[in-house]
C-alpha cells in the first residue's frame, strides 16, 4: 500500500444525486484499498450553486457579498457529509470537514477569495487515524472566520492547493468528460482528448474559457509542479495529464479552441478623448473588484470617442452603479451593455512569430459570415468577440481550420 497521499476532486455533476454520491463512494473505496491516505474534495450537488444564486437574486439582487459567500458555501457543505456517510456505509472510515475545519485560510475578497495559507493539522491527524478525509471544496475562511468562496469552479483550486500542502503524489480531477479536449466536446463533437498538456498552455486555455479546469488551480499546480490528471468520474480512461513537460509528440502548435458565453460588452459612448479618462474608468471598476478583459478605444471624432470593454456577465449587475458614477464623472453620453456576445479563442504557441495565423482565423470565420466585433491577442492566444448565437459555428469552423479533429 502506498503511503503517498492522493487528492481526488469530484465535480458537481459527478455528485448530483444520492445514487451518484454512492457510486463515487465506491470509486473512493477502491482507491482507499490501494492507498493509506486519501483526501477527497467535493463540489456542490448538480446545479445547486446556480439555484442558490437564483434564490439570492430573488431576495436581494444586490446582496452583500459576505452573505452571498455564507450562502454559496452551503452547497459544498451539504455534499461533504453525504459523501462521508456513503463511505461509512461501505465500511470505509471517513470524516467530512468544511473549508474552515480543513484549515483553508483565504483573503477577504468575497466571491473570488484567494487561498493564502492552509493549516493542515486536522487533515493530517484524521489521515493518521486511518480516515478518508472529505473536504468541502470552493470555500475557506478569513482571519476573522468569515466564510469565503474561491470563484465559480473553485473546488478545483481547493483540490490542487490541498495536494500541494499535503505533498500528494498527484491531484485527480474527476468530471463529466474524459479529460481536456481540443474544444468543449459538448460544442464540437469532433473534439479530440489531449493526453498531456503543459501548465502554461492549460492556464491560457482555462483563462479564455475552457472551464474544465479553474485557472487558479492550474496556476497553483504550475508553481509547485503538482501533476494534475483530469478524467471521467464514471469511465476508466487515462484522461489528461497537466504537467511541466508534455511528451514531444503531443506538443502541437495549436492546442485548442475555447469559448466563453458568459461575457458582456460595456460601451461608454462619446467620452472626451483626453489623458486620464481610461485611468478613471478602469480605476473605479478595478476598485469594485470587477475584472475587465478586452478593452477597445475607437479613433476619436471631434475630440469624442467610444470606449468599450468586456466583463463577466455575472458582474454586470454589480458593475452598473459603478459605471453610472464613472459615466457621470468622465462625461460619457451613454452606457450601453450588450450581453448578446461571446468570445472564441484559439490557443497555442503557433502565434509566436507566425503572422499568417491571424488571416486563417478571419478567413475561417468570414467564410461562414461570422462577424468579428473585437479582437485581442497575446503570445499564445487570439480572442475574437462575436455574436453569442454564432458560438458553436465559430468553434467548429476554427477547430476544422486548424485540423484539430479526431483522426
Ligand atoms: P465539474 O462540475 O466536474 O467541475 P465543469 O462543468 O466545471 O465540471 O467542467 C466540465 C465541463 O467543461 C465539461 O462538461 C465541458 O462541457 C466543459 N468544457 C469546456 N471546455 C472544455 C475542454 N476544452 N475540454 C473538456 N471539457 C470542456
Ligand atoms: N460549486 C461551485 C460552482 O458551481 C464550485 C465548483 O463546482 O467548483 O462554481
Ligand atoms: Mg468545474
Amino acid at each position: 500500500m502506498s503511503r503517498h497521499c492522493v487528492v481526488q476532486k469530484y465535480g458537481g455533476s459527478s455528485v448530483a444525486s444520492a445514487e451518484l454520491i454512492s457510486r463515487v463512494a465506491k470509486r473512493i473505496a477502491a482507491t482507499r484499498r490501494e492507498r493509506d491516505r486519501v483526501v477527497v474534495v467535493v463540489s456542490a450537488m448538480g446545479d445547486s450553486t446556480d439555484e442558490l444564486l437564483a434564490l439570492a437574486q430573488k431576495v436581494n439582487p444586490a446582496a452583500p457579498s459576505r452573505e452571498m459567500d455564507q450562502l454559496l458555501a452551503t452547497g459544498e457543505t451539504t455534499t461533504a457529509p453525504l459523501m462521508a456517510m456513503a463511505l461509512e456505509r461501505l465500511g470505509v472510515r471517513a470524516i467530512s470537514l468544511t473549508g474552515l475545519q480543513a484549515g483553508i485560510r483565504t483573503s477577504s475578497t468575497h466571491r473570488s477569495a484567494r487561498i493564502v495559507d492552509i493549516v493542515p493539522q486536522r487533515i493530517i491527524d484524521e489521515l493518521e487515524a486511518g480516515r478518508v478525509v472529505v473536504v468541502a471544496g470552493f470555500q475557506g475562511a478569513t482571519e476573522d472566520l468569515d466564510i469565503t468562496t474561491l470563484g465559480r469552479g473553485g473546488s478545483d483550486t481547493t483540490a490542487v492547493a490541498l495536494a500541494v500542502e499535503l505533498e500528494a503524489e498527484r491531484c485527480e480531477i474527476y468530471t463529466d468528460v474524459a479529460g481536456v479536449y481540443t474544444a468543449d466536446p459538448r460544442v464540437e463533437p469532433r473534439a479530440r482528448p489531449i493526453p498531456e498538456i503543459a501548465y502554461a498552455e492549460m492556464l491560457e486555455f482555462a483563462a479564455v474559457g475552457a472551464k474544465v479546469m479553474h485557472p487558479r488551480a492550474v496556476e497553483i499546480g504550475e508553481t509547485y509542479e503538482m501533476p494534475i490528471v483530469v478524467r471521467s468520474t464514471f469511465g476508466d480512461g487515462p484522461g489528461t495529464l497537466i504537467c511541466k513537460h508534455p511528451a514531444m509528440e503531443d506538443r502541437q502548435k495549436i492546442r485548442g479552441i475555447a469559448h466563453d458565453s458568459g461575457v458582456a460588452k460595456v460601451i461608454l459612448t462619446r467620452v472626451p478623448d483626453r489623458p486620464g479618462i481610461a485611468a478613471t474608468v478602469f480605476g473605479a471598476i478595478g476598485a469594485a473588484g470587477i475584472n475587465v478583459d478586452i478593452i477597445v478605444q475607437n479613433v476619436s471624432h471631434d475630440g469624442l470617442t467610444d470606449l468599450s470593454f468586456t466583463i463577466a456577465e455575472e458582474d454586470l449587475a454589480r458593475a452598473r452603479p459603478v459605471l453610472d458614477e464613472v459615466a457621470r464623472k468622465v462625461g460619457a453620453t451613454e452606457i450601453v451593455a450588450d450581453t448578446a456576445i461571446a468570445t472564441v479563442s484559439v490557443v497555442g504557441t503557433a502565434f509566436l512569430g507566425t503572422p499568417g495565423m491571424f488571416a486563417r482565423i478571419f478567413r475561417a470565420l468570414s467564410a461562414r459570415q461570422i462577424n468579428v466585433e473585437q479582437i485581442t491577442t497575446s503570445q499564445i492566444h487570439v480572442t475574437v468577440v462575436i455574436a453569442r448565437d454564432r458560438v458553436a459555428e465559430a468553434v467548429q469552423a476554427l477547430h476544422a481550420e486548424f485540423e484539430l479533429e479526431q483522426d
